[in-house]
């Protein structure tokens, strides 16, 4: 542990926040937010900026549909379902009122939540590229990015992004079909088949035998000694952001097709793994403007790598690592092995949360173990630290938003694993029946 962490020994923050000696110890711990108004109306994107966000995947479903055809993509495009798991509710025997999820781990082609911000935030700066060229007008039929043309322009470009794996295969694999040079920066954490699948899209793959932030920071070092390279950098992008927010209005809709209430008598409480912040943010961002005080969103986040918790309570955002307090980001859920929060969304986040609870990695197979016995359902770990919520913190939750037992809904986020190859998804199985056992 270093001496001093902005100018405090541990010590001393340990003393200012109690809750830390037990996170420090990388005990399950939940933390009620002190910030939180529910109500908040600071709004430092726009309304308008949200609606672009989704018009930008509406103008290029037609381009989606004839590079992706095995996908199927529905009228709306990239989207997911959501889920009734009244077996699984059953099964945790722990919650009251519904209990539902929302299946982005079933999102077409990259398999996570990450296909939302990801293919954002490339398409957003393909069209920008293209329309600056002179290559298109609004409005223009999308299909044409589809063409020898399109990709021979845009083969002169490059992109880059630093990854623990789910977000280099969402960028590497929309920005190879656009037609760019791709290369994908990947952390210790990534998962051997995710590298493997991004080659065979003709991805370069770099592997840095680091943390996440070493290897975005690689990348970025790159990026920059390169012409026309463009750096997608998790740790602070606002159109990553923006890629997650348009989440809000298709579940809006969801709820409203299958008759669920949501209203001050009928709150929404909502389940997201974190990571750097970016989707489980751009979605509580997107929501929080749709439903304002009815919806309360909640973070979750590994015991191992409590990174928006520590961003968040210590009021440091990016400017604390896991690291300077002795934590040492190593956990299964790779796609939330972050040491340090998104310095973009930490500040915009900071009053919208209800809250942060942390899942040892033990718990998070033992629900992928009982989750598909009941359900039939496969997620990856990290997609099931969202469970934890329903099944261990849901009364406390209730109690500290001062909701009646049974009124609320509980939704889940479920946010990447329809792409883990069989021989994986087995190991992994048989690691949480033994848990649960
Ligand atoms: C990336 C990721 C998250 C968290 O998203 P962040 O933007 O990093 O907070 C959650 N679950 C899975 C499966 C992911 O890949």
């Amino acid at each position: 542990m270093k001496g001093h962490i902005a100018g405090k020994t541990a010590a001393e923050w340990q003393s200012d926040y109690p809750l830390l000696t037990d996170i420090i110890q990388t005990k399950e711990v939940y933390w009620e937010n002190p910030a939180y108004r529910p109500a908040s109306k600071e709004q430092p994107i726009t309304r308008e900026e949200l609606d672009e966000a989704a018009a930008l995947f509406q103008r290029f479903l037609p381009f989606l549909r004839k590079t992706f055809p095995e996908a199927e993509l529905a009228e709306e495009g990239i989207v997911s379902p959501l889920k009734k798991i009244a077996d699984m509710k059953a099964e945790l025997e722990t919650v009251k009122g519904d209990l539902w999820l929302k299946c982005d781990h079933d999102l077409p082609v990259a398999g996570s939540i990450k296909a939302r911000g990801g293919f954002f935030e490339i398409l957003n700066y393909a069209e920008t590229l293209a329309s600056e060229h002179g290559l298109l007008s609004r409005p223009d039929d999308y299909s044409k990015f589809d063409s020898e043309q399109f990709r021979n322009f845009f083969a002169d470009y490059s992109i880059a992004v630093g990854s623990t794996g789910n977000l280099g295969l969402s960028i590497g694999i929309i920005s190879a079909k656009i037609g760019f040079r791709v290369t994908v920066h990947m952390s210790q954490d990534a998962k051997q088949w995710k590298k493997d699948l991004l080659r065979s899209y003709g991805v370069t793959v770099i592997e840095h035998p680091a943390d996440f932030s070493v290897a975005v920071e690689k990348g970025r070092e790159m990026c920059l000694q390169e012409q026309r390279c463009y750096f997608v950098d998790d740790e602070d992008s606002k159109n990553l952001f923006l890629g997650y927010t348009v989440a809000a209005k298709e579940i809006e809709q969801q709820l409203k097709t299958a008759g669920v209430a949501v209203d001050e008598k009928h709150p929404l409480i909502v389940y997201l793994p974190c990571g750097v912040g970016g989707g489980p943010g751009g979605v509580t961002y997107g929501l929080k403007q749709i439903y304002g005080e009815a919806v309360h969103c909640i973070f979750a986040e590994p015991t191992h790598a409590p990174s928006m918790l520590l961003g968040l309570m210590t009021g440091l955002y990016d400017k604390v690592a896991v690291q300077d307090f002795g934590i040492d980001n190593i956990t299964e859920a790779d796609g939330l092995a972050v040491g340090r929060p998104s310095g973009f969304v930490a500040p915009i986040i900071d009053k919208m949360i209800a809250g942060i609870y942390t899942i040892e990695d033990q718990e998070l197979y033992k629900l992928l173990y009982l989750l598909y016995r009941s359900e039939g359902l496969f997620l990856e770990p990290s997609a099931l630290a969202g469970m934890y919520g329903p099944a261990r913190w849901s009364e406390k939750i209730e109690k500290t938003l001062g909701i009646n037992s049974g009124q609320a809904t509980h939704l889940v986020w479920s946010t990447g694993g329809s792409l883990v190859p069989k021989h994986d998804r087995e190991t992994m199985l048989s690691k949480g029946k033994e848990a649960v056992l």
